[in-house]
C-alpha cells in the first residue's frame, strides 16, 4: 500500500499520470491533473508538454496570489481547477482527461450508471454534468465548479471529457478508472442486448464505504514459507491482472487455498496498483488474521475451498467484455473455439445474492464442469487448480467475451456442435 502523506505533490501527479497515459485513458497532450497543498498552492501539470514523460520537475506551482513557479506554464485548464478549489473546499485533488468510454457519453450527453456495477456504486459517489462550453474558459470553469459546490464527485463535460475531485489524487484516479470501466462495461453491453441498472437499495458493495466483513481476528503465531510465498504470488498475480485491464484499482480479488480451512486473500480498499505481500490478509478457520481486512468476499472463497477440494485458486473480478453478459441477462456459450470450451465449460449465472446471502448455492455450483461463474452485476468468479490456471480462465473468458462482443459486427456466430464438443471431451480428458 502506498502512503501519499509522505510524497511531494509533484511526484504524485507523474505517478498517477503515467498510470492514465499507460492505462490508455488519455493521449499524449490531453488531460490535466492537480493538487491543493496545506499551504493553498496549486500543483498542475504543465501545458502542452508530453504526457507519457512526465517528470517531478515538470509539475507547475501555482501560488494563492496566482504567480507561479516552474519550467513551464500551467495547463490551459487552470482556471477550472482554480474555481473547483474555491468553490468545493473539500477538493484536494481534480483530475480532467478524455478516456474514449466516457467521452462516448459526453458527446451523447448522458452519464454512465454506476449502478451496472455492485462494487462501483460506492466509488464512483455522485456524478453531474456541465454544460459545454470552451476548454480554459472561466465560464466553463464555473459550471463545472458549480457541480462540485453541489456536492458531485464526477462532473462530465458535454462534448469534451471528466472531471473528477477528491480527498487526494489517488482517490480521484479510482473513482475515474471506476467509472470507466462502468462505461466499458455499458457500452460493451449494449452491443450484445440491453444491460440492467440495479436499483435496489439492498444491492451493496464491497468496495471501500461499503459492506465491512464481519469476522473475529486471530493472531498468526508464525507465517510458513508456503504462506509467504502465497502471498508474493498473489500480489504478482493482481499486479499482472491490473496491467491486462482485468482488475482496477478498486476491484478485484484474488486467493490461494493454504492448509485444511485455511487461505490467503487481497484485502479490502487497497489500491490492487499498490499491492504488498504484507497487505494480503490470512484467513484462518473462518477468522481473520488480526490488523487485516480481508475482501468482503472473503467468506465465499473460504466456502468454496470448503465445498470444492480440488479448487486450489479463486479470482473474482469485472472485466469489462465478460460482465456485458453478466449484466444484460444474455447467455454466455463457451463454445466458441475449442480452447476457450476446454478452460470455461459450462458458465453458469448466478444471482447476486449468490455472494452474500445463499453463499452455499453458490459453493455448490464450481464442480469441475462449472469452473467460472458470472454473478448477475457482480462478478466473474473464476476457479482453479493453481492460481496460474485460474487466472488463465479469466483471461481467456475475458477474451472470449471480446471476440462475441466483436463478431455482432461480422455475423451470426456458429457454435461448436454436439459431436464436436464430445470429441473435445474426449481428447482433452475433459470431466
Ligand atoms: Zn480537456
Amino acid at each position: 500500500m502506498i502512503n501519499s502523506d509522505f510524497l511531494h505533490p509533484s511526484d504524485q501527479l507523474v505517478m498517477i499520470m503515467k498510470r492514465i497515459y499507460e492505462y490508455g485513458m488519455t493521449t499524449m497532450s490531453g488531460g490535466n491533473l492537480s493538487i491543493k497543498d496545506d499551504n493553498g498552492d496549486i500543483w498542475i501539470t504543465p501545458a502542452g508538454i508530453d504526457k507519457g514523460g512526465l517528470a517531478g520537475d515538470d509539475i507547475v506551482r501555482v501560488k494563492p496570489d496566482g504567480t507561479t513557479e516552474g519550467r513551464y506554464k500551467p495547463s490551459s485548464e487552470l482556471p477550472f481547477h482554480r474555481l473547483a478549489y474555491e468553490k468545493a473546499p473539500r477538493l484536494r485533488a481534480v483530475l480532467h482527461a478524455h478516456p474514449p468510454a466516457l467521452v462516448a457519453f459526453s458527446m451523447a450527453r448522458k452519464i454512465p450508471d454506476a449502478g451496472i456495477l455492485a462494487s462501483a456504486r460506492h466509488v464512483c459517489g455522485k456524478i453531474g454534468m456541465a454544460r459545454y462550453d470552451l476548454p480554459g474558459s472561466v465560464r466553463l470553469g464555473e459550471k463545472i465548479a458549480a457541480a462540485f459546490e453541489q456536492g458531485c464527485d464526477v462532473v462530465m463535460l458535454e462534448n469534451h471529457g471528466v472531471a473528477v475531485g477528491a480527498e487526494s489524487i489517488y482517490k480521484a484516479f479510482l473513482l475515474f478508472e471506476t467509472l470507466d470501466f462502468c462505461a466499458r462495461i455499458e457500452i460493451n453491453a449494449r452491443r450484445v442486448g440491453k444491460p440492467v441498472i440495479q436499483k435496489d437499495k439492498g444491492f451493496k458493495c464491497r468496495a471501500p464505504g461499503g459492506r465491512q466483513t464481519v469476522m473475529r481476528e486471530f493472531v498468526p503465531v508464525s507465517h510458513s514459507n508456503e504462506e509467504k510465498a502465497a502471498r508474493r504470488d498473489i500480489c504478482d498475480l493482481v499486479k499482472r491482472a491490473y496491467r491486462q485491464r482485468l482488475f482496477t484499482g478498486s476491484q478485484g480479488t484474488v486467493s490461494r487455498r493454504l492448509g485444511a480451512g485455511s487461505c490467503v486473500i487481497t484485502p479490502a480498499a487497497v489500491d490492487r496498483a499498490y499491492i504488498a505481500p504484507e497487505d494480503v490478509a490470512l484467513i484462518d478457520n473462518g477468522m481473520r488474521e488480526a490488523g487485516k481486512t480481508p475482501d468482503d468476499l472473503a467468506p465465499l472463497h473460504a466456502l468454496i475451498y470448503e465445498t470444492q477440494p480440488h479448487v486450489n485458486a479463486i479470482i473474482t473480478a469485472c472485466p469489462p467484455n465478460l460482465m456485458a453478459f453478466a449484466v444484460t441477462g444474455v447467455k454466455f456459450d463457451s463454445r466458441t473455439i475449442p480452447e476457450s470450451y476446454i478452460l470455461l465449460r459450462n458458465m453458469p449465472r448466478l444471482q447476486f445474492d449468490a455472494l452474500f446471502s445463499r453463499r452455499e448455492e453458490a459453493a455448490k455450483t464450481f464442480v469441475k464442469e462449472n469452473p467460472v461463474a458470472l454473478v448477475e452485476n457482480g462478478c466473474v468468479i473464476a476457479t482453479g487448480g493453481s492460481l496460474i490456471n485460474a487466472f488463465d480462465r479469466l483471461e481467456v473468458g475475458e477474451y472470449s467475451a471480446k471476440a462475441i462482443v466483436a463478431s455482432r459486427d461480422v455475423g451470426v456466430i456458429a457454435a461448436i456442435n454436439d459431436m464436436q464438443t464430445a470429441e473435445i471431451h474426449e481428447a482433452f480428458h475433459l470431466d
